[in-house]
């Protein structure tokens, strides 16, 4: 498969398999979306594996590190970070993606914002887009970028090895708010860390679950929506436990939508789940405050 989509550019190979997608769509019945979903995000997996092909790459058992010279002293070490979240985030979301992953380090800001039109967050450490963990190099953010253990607990790979693995899961079947919240979720459970500003105060006013849901990008207070989303993933986990979060992806996983999933497993219609958070988040989480003390 790989040699023959060596063959053509990465752009038609996407159009062919969307071709070929909706030709099977004609003729096989059920959840359209579910089924498209892989083979779109397939086509822009071989279209950025193509595009980085003479890459040096590092092989682990799970993933492919793709850098640039620049970064040829941090590929173990991001290597090193990948293999230390697989464990923790395939047992907690219960599922393993086939293959290896690939990640892919930018030596920069500035390439990582021009990679594929990406206009995400300037701070950002890295991003999932396509099937593949994309992040920035530790030496454009890190202070003592040879600390693997500084990289691991406060870099973005638990994060975004989260936001892929619901993605394989679900295939596309989820909130942008539930996989901000659930990729927040295992940074918080593998290593303690909280995005927690001066701004996101969880007791002053609040998003409704209506806007997290239609408009998470748009929001204007983005350290807000963000620790929203964390505080209902981790009322599912923490109230109705792990094996109630658990059900929610089997849910998703099954073609259920983000809200009826929800309803499905804690017998709650989204209203009063959504009034129990914010009650809960007010007196359990984490304040600023508190923070800087
Ligand atoms: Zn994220």
């Amino acid at each position: 498969m790989r040699n023959f989509m060596q063959m053509i550019p990465g752009g038609v190979s996407a159009v062919v398999v969307l071709v070929l997608a909706s030709m099977l769509l004609s003729i096989v019945p059920g959840r359209p979306q579910m089924w498209l979903y892989p083979l779109v995000r397939q086509a822009m997996q071989f279209k950025i594996d193509y595009q980085t092909r003479d890459m040096p790459a590092k092989e682990t058992p799970h993933f492919i590190v793709k850098y640039t010279e620049a970064d040829a002293d941090m590929a173990d070490m991001v290597a090193k970070a990948a293999e230390a979240a697989f464990e923790p985030v395939t047992g907690a979301l219960n599922y393993a993606p086939g293959g290896k992953i690939l990640v892919l380090i930018y030596p920069d800001r500035q390439s990582m914002k021009k990679a594929y039109g990406w206009a995400g967050d300037a701070s950002a450490m890295g991003f999932y887009w396509g099937g593949v963990i994309q992040v920035l190099s530790p030496k454009a953010w890190m202070k003592n970028a040879q600390s693997a253990e500084e990289f691991i607990t406060t870099g973005p790979i638990a994060h975004e090895y989260t936001h892929l693995v619901l993605d394989y899961m679900a295939r596309g079947n989820y909130s942008r708010w539930f996989t901000e919240g659930l990729a927040q979720y295992m940074e918080y459970r593998i290593n303690g860390y909280e995005w927690i500003t001066a701004g996101n105060q969880l007791t002053g006013q609040l998003y409704t679950m209506a806007e997290l849901t239609a408009d998470f990008d748009e929001l204007p207070n983005q350290a807000l929506a963000y620790r929203q989303s964390l505080a209902a993933v981790r009322y599912i986990a923490e109230v109705y436990g792990d094996a109630k979060l658990g059900q929610v992806l089997n849910y998703l996983k099954a073609g259920v939508k983000m809200d009826k999933a929800i309803e499905k497993t804690l017998g709650l219609d989204i209203a009063t789940f959504e009034a129990l958070v914010n009650q809960w988040a007010k007196g359990t989480m984490k304040e600023y405050k508190q923070a800087a003390n």
